[in-house]
């Protein structure tokens, strides 16, 4: 036919990643980035779980739906409800490099994550601590703890970022990282 017989079957994956994290850490500005490209500096704060979508032309055949799920609004850990974490394939826990609160939260993060989901394999949920705002000159959490942490808790590896200026958000994100 016209089309000249080169018409290729696409399969679509959908990749169900969770973002969490306290408050105010970056999440939602995070996703925004990752997804439009750009930093929001009043992107506003909402309650609930926000929900977006990334297409990836993964290959000539695959396509990959990555549906990014932020809980927000929470100022601090809450133990969540399990079917928030139901199919999660990956998870980001952020936390705020100038607020060690926030860090001393991500273990209750990943804790209650591993506690309550898990791959069909049984493995755990694959996770990355980012570090975010490392813009920032007041930084109160330091690299060396941040290793020793990321190590002790399970993560698969932990990255520094700043949404702001565009910091290893890309790399964060590959699958190899997650
Ligand atoms: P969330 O509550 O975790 O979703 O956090 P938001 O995405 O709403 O971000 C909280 C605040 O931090 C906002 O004012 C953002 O503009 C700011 N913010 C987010 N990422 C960065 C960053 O990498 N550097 C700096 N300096 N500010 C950031």
């Amino acid at each position: 036919g016209s089309y000249g017989g080169h018409r290729k079957t696409m399969t679509e994956h959908l990749l169900k990643i969770l973002i969490v994290g306290d408050g105010n850490v970056g999440k939602s500005s995070f996703v925004h980035r990752y997804v439009s490209g750009q930093f929001n500096k009043t992107y506003k704060m909402t309650v609930g779980v926000d929900f977006s979508v990334k297409l990836l032309h993964w290959s000539e055949t695959e396509k990959v739906r990555l549906q990014l799920w932020d809980i927000a609004g929470q100022e601090r850990f809450i133990s969540m409800n399990r079917i928030y974490y139901k199919g999660a394939v990956g998870c980001v826990v952020m936390f705020d490099v100038t607020n060690s609160s926030s860090f001393l939260s991500c273990r209750h993060w990943k804790q209650d994550l591993d506690n309550k989901a898990m791959l069909p394999s049984g493995d755990s949920i694959p996770c990355i601590l980012l570090a975010n705002k490392c813009d920032l000159a007041q930084r109160v959490v330091s690299a060396d703890s941040i290793k020793e942490f990321s190590k002790a808790n399970g993560f698969k590896t932990w990255m520094e970022t700043s949404v702001k200026e565009n910091k290893n958000i890309g790399e964060a994100m590959r699958p190899t990282s997650i």
